[in-house]
């Protein structure tokens, strides 16, 4: 595996990256540097790998998966809008920036009772971990305290809890861990390069911030980013760095397909290759081994045949329940379907 010396991921403030040259220096100091105990990964390492003949990255990815995963097992989500649109940020595939005129409704924070019946129907129908998703820059205080009772009361029936609230102030994230919540999604979206092409009222640092805070509080990190945006090969392998160089890469690292919403600024970007897509799942799952690689947004317009090859490629978690946040999601018995013509068991 091709080690990185010069790609040094600027992130002064987070410790959830390494200075790759200190690394360097250290391993050498320790007479470690010629030892592959460390992965680091180039950019242009990993659009090598997206270069390589289909076959040959398949071949690549498949082996890894084997090496760290049940190839035949899909771990299963299911994801619940518990605040819906109003969202003062200007994410530019976001149907629920208030700025963008779409037809997602606002909707107020839901109720306890109404987030465990969800929460309840979505373990009867096989999820294993629930994901309650809030359209919010960031939580204040008086927002997070019944999010916090969501949590425990979730963790209490048996589930695994995971939440995406959006960017998260000094001690809040110990409030979520307390709580009882296993996974904070907070996805870096795509490379640093492209990411002010989309996304203006938040930085880039801001969201290392934000995963800084979750890895600090021992909260598992739920982060990925959105393919199809626009962006470059090159940014998307620059995205996968980002994730894969830090100094523990996400355990769960979601892969969205671009779902175009009329009214969004991104409505009307160019479709991306499918192929193009399962290459880059098959290179998060080289450069991410051991995390779990999600099948996110856009499975819905996705024929069948590109879904298994993401599945062959490596990807062994989806989203399951008619809807993701706003957006359409395949029903619950399609997947179920899918998952018996290929053999494949939800975990
Ligand atoms: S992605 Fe999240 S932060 Fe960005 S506009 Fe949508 S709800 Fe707001």
């Amino acid at each position: 595996m091709l080690k990185s010396t010069e790609e040094v991921t600027q992130n002064p403030a987070s410790t959830s990256i390494i200075n790759t040259e200190l690394l360097k220096a250290c391993k050498t100091e320790t007479g470690l540097a010629n030892q592959d105990n460390v992965n680091r990964w180039r950019v242009d390492e990993i659009v090598a790998l997206f270069e390589l003949p289909f076959s040959d990255l398949m071949n690549k990815a498949q082996t890894m998966h084997r090496e760290n995963f049940n190839p035949n097992a899909v771990q299963v989500s299911t994801l619940l809008s518990i605040k819906t649109g109003g969202c003062s940020e200007d994410c530019g595939y976001c149907p629920q920036a208030a700025r963008y005129h779409t037809e997602v409704e606002d909707e107020p924070l839901m109720k306890l009772e109404d987030v465990l019946i969800a929460a309840k129907e979505a373990q009867n129908s096989g999820a294993t971990r629930f994901c309650m998703g809030a359209a919010w820059r960031g939580p204040k205080q008086r927002d997070l305290e019944p999010v916090l009772k969501m949590i425990a009361e979730v963790k209490a029936m048996g589930l695994e809890t995971c939440a995406t609230l959006g960017m998260l102030k000094d001690g809040q994230a110990e409030q979520l861990k307390d709580a009882g919540l296993d996974f904070y999604n907070h996805n870096l979206d795509t490379a640093p390069e492209f990411y002010g092409d989309v996304i203006s009222t938040r930085t880039y640092q801001d969201r290392l911030d934000t995963l800084g805070r979750v890895r600090g509080a021992d909260i598992n990190v739920c982060s990925g980013g959105i393919i199809g945006m626009g962006e470059s090969r090159n940014q998307r392998a620059g995205l996968l760095a980002q994730l894969a160089n830090m100094s523990k890469p996400p355990e769960s690292v979601p892969i969205n397909l671009l779902t175009q919403v009329e009214g969004t600024p991104l409505f009307g970007a160019d479709a991306l290759d499918p192929i193009e897509f399962v290459r880059t799942i098959a290179a998060a799952r080289i450069t991410m081994p051991q995390s779990y690689v999600r099948l996110s947004a856009g499975r819905q317009s996705m024929h069948e045949g590109i879904q298994a090859l993401c599945f062959l490629a490596g990807a062994n978690s989806i989203f399951y329940g008619e809807k993701l946040l706003t957006t359409g999601n395949p029903e619950a018995a399609t997947d179920r379907a899918l998952f018996n013509k290929l053999g494949i068991n939800k975990v």
